[in-house]
């Protein structure tokens, strides 16, 4: 005699039905209406994550009901973003709406999940809804650590915006810089690890760069860094000695490191002044980007370790704190996959074959991952890293298959460096597309 499934069980007993489909206050399921109980699967959060999760989903089993719960009714894409806030394009180019996930049959909810109850398997929002799940899938992305700065706070970030979550905080960044008179400094806080992004800061100081020389030349790009060393170094100021003149005197970007002194310990937004442990800067424009921790719900549900972030299995992405609930892209401690939008995207798809699986009482199968990080360091001028990763089930860890993946080699070619920068827009309009399409 074959094995009874979850849902065979569920149908016959009849018991399962109502919490199946979830027919707890403000949302009635199919089993409501007297269909049979389908599997139940929300998804809080609409980044890359979320998104592709919600949608891979759908398309793995279509019988599944999927509820996607995302606060905002556009997505601001941070990849591309710093092409924003150097004059290269428009904000309206890295927005993104939800009707493609409702074509593959998402119902997509707009509102701000404020709990998490594990035991009884319920999503509450601001807006008073209570959602019922079978699995969840939580994929907040990041928030900032407020107060690791001082004086930096969100009212802070008018004047010195972080620009770090897209949107308005991009739009803010672009003005200041139209607005700074030539030979201004722009002076760009880089965060500790891990953050979102390890390549971001760099090649936004890079665009900076870019806009200053070609209208305001006698202005300059100052980082100031905690760190001694970062994502692609070599190939970033290979490209800033090729296009910025860094290391003359004449450089338009200079990195500050740790060492160097480089780590800001306090802001003080009136007097667009920065202090660190011996010397004071000041400057024009200022970018903050906070150290960084999961998105509030991580905390509210109870899905953060003592390390900072969410331990998950890494097979499946299922919560190591509670069991039934899977947490994805920045948020999830998915070491030595960096925290960016690909590893989401790809870490999306490996959670919802998995998901299917669980609910279909089938056994995960051995996922392999990858992720490819590209930076613009200027016009015509594209560099890359890709990495393509597999389980260490024992050791639950994810790690770097040898031999797999590559770095832009140094002695790259003019031409070689504009296809990679073609390349990156090319994985934009395929990786957008394959999120919210
Ligand atoms: P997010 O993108 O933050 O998405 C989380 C979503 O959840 C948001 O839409 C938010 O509104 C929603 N949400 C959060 N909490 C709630 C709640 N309680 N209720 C309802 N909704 C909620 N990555 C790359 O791969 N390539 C790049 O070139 C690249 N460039 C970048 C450049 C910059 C300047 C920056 C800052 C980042 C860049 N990244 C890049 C990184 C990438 O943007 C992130 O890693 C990615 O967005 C993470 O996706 P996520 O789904 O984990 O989180």
């Amino acid at each position: 005699m074959s094995k009874l499934n979850r849902r065979d069980f569920l149908k016959l007993t009849g018991v399962g039905t109502l919490a199946a489909a979830g027919t707890l206050a403000g949302c009635a399921g199919p089993g409501a209406n007297g269909s049979a109980a389908r599997a139940k699967v929300v998804v809080v959060g609409g980044g890359p994550g979320g998104a592709t999760a919600a949608k891979y989903l759908r398309m793995v089993d279509p019988t599944i009901d999927v509820t996607l719960i995302e606060a905002n009714p556009q997505y601001h894409t941070c990849f591309m973003s710093n092409e924003v806030i150097a004059g290269e394009r428009s904000l309206d180019s890295i927005a993104f709406g939800y009707d493609g996930l409702k074509k593959h049959g998402v119902k997509v909810v707009h509102d701000y999940v404020t709990a998490i109850d594990a035991g009884a398997r319920t999503i509450t929002t601001k807006g008073g809804n209570t959602f019922h799940y079978d699995r969840a899938i939580v994929s907040p992305g990041v928030d900032f650590q407020w107060d690791a700065i001082e004086g930096y706070s969100e009212a802070a970030a008018e004047r010195m915006p972080h620009a770090w979550k897209a949107g308005p905080q991009t739009a803010l960044l672009r003005r200041q810089l139209e607005a700074m008179p030539n030979g201004g400094t722009v002076a760009i806080v880089a965060p500790p690890n891990p953050y979102r992004c390890p390549p971001g800061p760099y090649e936004r100081a890079s665009l900076i760069a870019q806009y200053l020389k070609h209208h305001k030349p006698r202005s300059k790009v100052l980082v100031l860094d905690p760190k001694d060393k970062f994502s692609k170094q070599g190939l970033f100021t290979a490209g800033w000695k090729n296009r910025y003149g860094y290391g003359t005197g004449n450089s338009l970007i200079e990195w500050v490191s740790g060492a160097q002194g480089g780590k800001i310990e306090s802001v003080d937004p009136a007097n667009m002044t920065l202090q660190a442990a011996v010397e004071s800067f000041k400057a024009d424009v200022v970018n903050v980007i906070p150290p960084q921790k999961p998105g509030k719900i991580a905390f509210a549900a109870g899905l953060v370790n003592e390390k900072g972030w969410c331990p998950v299995d890494k097979k499946t992405f299922e919560s190591q704190i509670h069991p039934l609930i899977h947490v994805l892209g920045d948020a999830s401690d998915a070491t030595a996959m960096p925290k960016s939008g690909y590893s989401a995207n790809v870490q999306a798809k490996v959670c919802a074959m998995a998901v299917a699986d669980l609910l279909g009482d089938r056994t995960p199968g051995d996922p392999s991952y990858m992720n490819t990080c590209y930076s613009i360091v200027g016009h015509d001028y594209g560099i890359s890293v890709s990495v393509v990763y597999s389980l260490d089930e024992t050791a639950n860890s994810i790690v770097g298959v040898k031999g797999a993946g590559g770095l832009t080699p140094a002695d790259a070619s003019p031409e070689f460096l504009k296809r990679e920068m073609h390349y990156a827009h090319g994985w934009f309009a395929n990786i957008t597309n394959d999120m919210f399409g």
